[in-house]
């Protein structure tokens, strides 16, 4: 790579988890020798979140023992722990620190992922017993309130974090009650199959499992410790922990005067991971990883998407610190399909491809009753997803088959698809609006270099 920035050049990396890490290693790694400031609200060295929600509540690790491990050195670097970024001033190309420190950059890198989205009420919040898993004070602070033994623990959401939590909390021999607004665990993001299917799964490892129910308030004694929880449907229940795991909020406000295209949906960018301003035209010198980021993606009809994934996270911060150090003609695009994994209840969940946006679904190898099984899901007749429960050996040929765009249902002659699979709704409970439409394919090196290739071929007079 023929390097734009020189050793003189100034990189800030504002956020270092995951992506703003692997960012910093990515310019090392290009052979950026300039100066790289790395600012994090954070007094830990990066670390990762995903052992948080699982093993780090069972014992298993500590959760101070998540740090990642550094892949290249990366000095000389600047830290600035337990510091927050408070503003980005794109004139003067300045980021300002909550210190009053004015850091000069000639590229910026916004890495500021998401944070856990809290219990409504904030006063509710506040009582003794609340939680949240997102951070690495999070976990510490729940495992040890576990440790305690509570009488009964509630996870209010069935989301990914929500069963992990649950998992880890029965693997303690804890009681547990899981309150879901949706018809099922994990129905939001990957329908009604697989929905079912992890609700008997709780219920056999001993879940008090309440679906169509929310939580309407939490309750607490003159100590301002949590006593019990009134429900939707009018009943109470006791428990002394209750933890919410109601999705994310994107860390975007310190941008709110910024110009760019910064919100409550992330900040937007292009696919090389340039930011783009609210008139959405693309910068040269702000760059965006990670959770954080809001892009289009060429296989789902150049929508903008948002993932919340560890490995999206990492191949973003390569394509950005690449981009942010060459020259325009050797810029990449980040075009990968998606793909994120969870564990809970025994089950091995692995998945490609955007569920939510499809409206069939067909299981294509294994049985559901075993779990252990692949369940394909399309959308027009288009392969978009694809998830595997205990079966993630056939991960990777669905992969391809979404990057090439494959037809739904997918060719029995390519599977051992029993002869009766009939694909049902998918019933995704949060639809994502984003279509599969775009006439293109990936192509390119995997899983690095891809690229999006056009198969369209106007009909001429048409
Ligand atoms: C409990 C849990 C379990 C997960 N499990 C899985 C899993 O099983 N599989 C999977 O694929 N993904 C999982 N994920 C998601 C995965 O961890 C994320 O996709 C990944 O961490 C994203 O990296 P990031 O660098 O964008 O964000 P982060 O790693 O969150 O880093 C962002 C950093 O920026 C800091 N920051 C925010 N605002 C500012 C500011 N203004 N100034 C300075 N610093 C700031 C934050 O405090 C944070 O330290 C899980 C996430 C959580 C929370």
């Amino acid at each position: 790579v023929t390097s734009a920035l020189d050793d003189k050049g100034r990189i800030v990396i504002v956020g270092t988890g995951l992506a703003g890490l692997r960012a910093a290693e990515s310019l090392r790694s290009e052979g950026f020798t300039g100066e790289i400031t790395m600012v994090g609200d954070e007094p830990w060295e990066p670390y990762d979140r995903p052992p948080l929600s699982k093993q780090a509540l069972v014992g298993f690790m500590p959760p101070d023992h998540v740090r990642l491990p550094r892949l290249v050195p990366l000095e000389p670097v600047s830290w600035h722990r337990d510091t927050s970024a408070v503003r980005l001033d794109r004139d003067h190309r300045q980021v300002e620190l909550d210190d009053g420190t004015l850091l000069d950059y000639d590229r910026v890198l916004i890495s500021t992922g998401v944070r856990a989205r809290p219990w409504p009420d904030m006063q509710q919040a506040t009582l003794d017993g609340v939680f949240v898993v997102h951070s690495v004070e999070d976990s510490l602070a729940l495992r040890e309130r576990l440790a305690n033994k509570p009488q009964r623990v509630l996870l209010i959401g069935a989301g990914f974090v929500g069963g992990e939590v649950a998992s880890a909390c029965r693997m303690l021999d804890l009681d547990v009650t899981v309150v879901e607004a949706g018809p099922t665990p994990l129905c939001g993001s990957l329908g009604a199959t697989i929905g079912k299917m992890a609700a008997q799964a709780q219920r056999d490892f001993g879940v008090d499992l309440r679906c169509g129910v929310t939580v309407e308030a939490l309750e607490g004694d003159a100590d301002g410790r949590l006593r019990s929880v009134r429900l939707s449907n009018g009943t109470s229940l006791e428990v002394d922990v209750a933890v919410a795991a109601l999705g994310a909020i994107r860390n975007t406000e310190w941008l709110g005067d910024s110009g760019l295209a910064a919100g409550p949906q992330g900040v937007t960018c292009d696919t090389s991971m340039r930011a783009v301003d609210s008139s959405a035209m693309v910068t040269d010198d702000v760059f965006v990883a990670g959770d954080v980021a809001r892009f289009p993606h060429p296989l789902f009809g150049y929508e903008l998407i948002s993932l919340e994934h560890w490995k999206a996270a990492v191949l973003q911060a390569e394509v950005a610190a690449h981009n942010m150090v060459c020259h325009e003609s050797e810029r990449r695009p980040f075009v990968n399909v998606p793909s994120f994994w969870s564990i809970q209840f025994e089950l091995n969940i692995k998945v490609v491809g955007l569920p939510n946006i499809a409206d069939e679904v067909v299981v294509t190898q294994g049985s559901v009753a075993d779990r252990r099984f692949v369940a394909a899901y399309g959308r027009r007749g288009r392969l978009v997803a694809a998830v595997t429960v205990n079966q993630g050996r056939y991960l990777e040929f669905y992969e391809r088959q979404i990057a090439e765009a494959a037809a739904f249902p997918t060719d029995r002659a390519l599977t051992d698809a029993p002869e009766d699979a009939q694909p049902e709704p998918a019933l995704v409970l949060v639809p994502n609006k984003t279509t599969h439409q775009s006439p293109v394919t990936l192509a390119g090196e995997w899983p690095g270099s891809l690229h999006a290739e056009s198969t369209w071929t106007p009909e001429v007079g048409k």
